[in-house]
């Protein structure tokens, strides 16, 4: 379980705070599907990189299974990052003179999981594709080598920004129902931040931000 009470996250710009967040509360399940879904500037990015461990908020408390991640220190937040968290990107962000395999594998051999990266790729249907390099792939196939790339850590929280910002739509439907899968495993919590409503049907909860503020919250 993932639980923010009250984060609030301020930039100063200059002499002016900018409010990203503003006493942001909710949690987020293992084994669901959460959509954050707002416009461009609600602070969806700012929200990510908080569960990430990439930035540290400025107000609240951010428990992650009783861990208080607000309080972890550098390497302990390094640690988190490494272990707990898998990441999926926009533009895929592959090692571009790697093959599909050595993308995966190599990511797995940073969290000391020997795990085999045919079983992941295999996973999203990539198997024939293992020895491309990314060049060779297309957009959707990258996203899903990053997918593969991302669970193959084993991740406890994985972590998706705009996934299917640069696929056509179909392709970005094949995507989401392929994160829909890995969030039926119980011990990973997929969230995928977005702009586009259009996938909201496919989350079990969707959060929506405006202005740094929560507006709603819904279950499905
Ligand atoms: P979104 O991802 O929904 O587009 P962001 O989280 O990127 O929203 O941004 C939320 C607000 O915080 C915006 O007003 C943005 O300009 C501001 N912001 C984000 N990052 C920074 C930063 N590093 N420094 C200053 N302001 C920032």
């Amino acid at each position: 379980m993932i639980s923010f009470n009250h984060i609030s996250k301020t930039y100063q710009v200059g002499d002016q705070e900018v409010k990203a967040l503003d006493d942001v509360s909710f949690s987020i399940e293992k084994g669901k599907f959460t959509v954050i879904l707002g416009p461009s500037g609600s602070g969806k990015s700012t929200l990510l990189n908080l569960l990430g461990g990439m930035d540290r908020a400025t107000e609240g408390s951010f428990l992650f299974d009783d861990q208080e991640v607000t309080s972890l220190n550098d390497k302990e937040l390094s640690i988190y990052r490494k272990d707990i968290v898998g990441f999926v990107f926009q533009f895929y962000n592959l090692v571009p003179s790697l093959t599909a395999s050595e993308n995966i594998s190599i990511a797995a051999q940073l969290t000391g999981n020997v795990a085999k990266s045919e079983i992941f790729l295999d996973k999203v249907g990539l198997s024939h594709r293992k020895n491309n390099f990314p060049n060779q792939l297309s957009g959707g196939e990258m996203q899903r080598v990053s997918i593969a790339r991302a669970l193959a850590k084993k991740p406890k929280l994985l972590l998706c920004d705009e996934p299917t910002g640069a696929l056509d739509s179909k392709t970005g439907q094949k995507i989401i129902e392929l994160l829909q899968e890995a969030s039926k495993d119980k011990n990973v919590a997929v969230v995928m931040v977005t702009h586009n409503a259009e996938f909201k049907e496919f989350a079990d909860t969707v959060i929506y931000l405006k202005d740094g503020k929560i507006n709603s919250i819904i279950e499905n």
